[in-house]
């Protein structure tokens, strides 16, 4: 176990009487984790202190350039009240493989896990336990460098800080509406697409806006050279279900290889159902649609688990999935990755690990 400096608090915070009223990411636990890197020292001072704010240069190179990274996964109430985050280690090395993308030094992937395991350990009390609630814990990277030059970052901050979170779904599992976005795009070919990394998201907020007024909940972004294949979805991947297989784009350094699309992808295996990822048309999606045989189209990730589509625009027109209704596959996919959250489903994966019990 590394050597992580505890800060005691004051005093704790009260904790909110009903999460499911608390919107997303709105309340923060009494501790954070937090670690800096020089070039002298490279990361050094892990330590657990209580949660406050930074304080900054307002010449900080990540508030004018960008140079930052994070991670996005979950703790969640397990059978006999343990406190379980899921798949944490795959979070851990994903966050240095976007560090890699954006020249962002590597963290020890040991002793950032220990912290995180640490972290929740200490608050585990704060994980809600009703149906589909969890401690959401969000790791992040960014450069600290106070300069305004253009230059990759000498100094950095990591920092692990936890918010409870409320069912993702508030009024029950329910489909989303996407637009096929055909005008704007998010990452291109060589771009930042396989980084978890706030460009990204800044890249898509136009986009998204705009499909939100044309009534979508979600844009499906497409490839940035042909607006021909179809990507990801904001903070989803996207699968489909085409005529008995579970089709899925590949990684090819424009969308995130996410942890619950992993996840959906080894349990498809196990549950003998074929799966491909490769590239994937919109025109052969319309094709399959007029053929009946898209079954299905769902996001996956880690807030909302599974994600059922219920209708694709594109062009102006709108395609009506699965009769409108959440898809028999994603509805049990979703139950069965829910249950193994919660360890209702036994855990033949290995991706649960117990906090205290590591
Ligand atoms: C986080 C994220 C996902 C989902 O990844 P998970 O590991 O399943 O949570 C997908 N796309 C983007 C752009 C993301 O940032």
């Amino acid at each position: 176990m590394a050597d992580i400096r505890f800060v005691q608090a004051e005093s704790l915070k009260e904790k909110p009487a009903d999460i499911s009223k608390v919107g997303f990411g709105r309340v923060f636990t009494d501790y954070m984790f937090e670690m800096d890197y020089n070039p002298e020292e490279g990361w050094h001072d892990p330590r657990i202190v209580p949660y406050q704010e930074v304080s900054l240069s307002p010449a900080n190179a990540t508030l004018h350039y960008g140079q930052a990274i994070f991670e996005g996964c979950k703790a969640y109430r397990y059978e006999g009240g343990k406190a379980v985050v899921f798949r944490a280690k795959d979070h851990v090395a994903r966050l240095n493989r976007s560090a890699k993308i954006l020249d962002i030094p590597a963290v020890d992937e040991k002793l950032v896990y220990d912290a995180l395991m640490k972290l929740i350990d200490i608050e585990k009390d704060w994980i809600p336990d009703g149906p589909g609630q969890s401690l959401y814990i969000r790791p992040f990277i960014f450069s600290t460098d106070p300069y305004l030059g253009v230059s990759v970052g000498q100094y950095y901050k990591l920092m692990i800080i936890l918010s409870p979170v409320g069912a993702y779904y508030a009024h029950g599992f329910a489909p989303v509406k996407i637009m096929v976005e055909d005008t704007y795009v998010r990452a291109p070919k060589g771009g930042l697409g396989a980084a978890k990394t706030p460009a990204n998201y800044a890249a898509s907020l136009h986009g998204g806006l705009v499909a939100h007024e044309k009534g979508y909940d979600q844009t499906l972004w497409m490839d940035g050279i042909e607006h021909k294949y179809v990507g990801e979805v904001g903070s989803m991947n996207i699968l489909f279900k085409i005529d008995g297989k579970v089709v899925t784009p590949e990684l090819d350094g424009t969308i995130l290889d996410g942890i619950t699309r992993r996840t959906v992808l080894q349990v498809c295996k196990e549950w003998g159902i074929p799966t491909e990822e490769r590239k994937v048309s919109i025109d052969e999606l319309i094709e399959a649609y007029e053929n009946g045989k898209l079954e299905e189209v769902f996001g996956s990730g880690t807030a909302a688990v599974i994600s059922p589509v219920s209708v694709l625009g594109y062009q102006g027109q709108d395609r009506v999935i699965s009769g409108g209704k959440i898809g028999q596959f994603a509805q049990k996919l979703y139950d069965y990755i829910d249950g193994l959250h919660t360890g209702k489903e036994k855990d033949v994966y290995g991706f649960i690990d117990v906090a205290g019990e590591y």
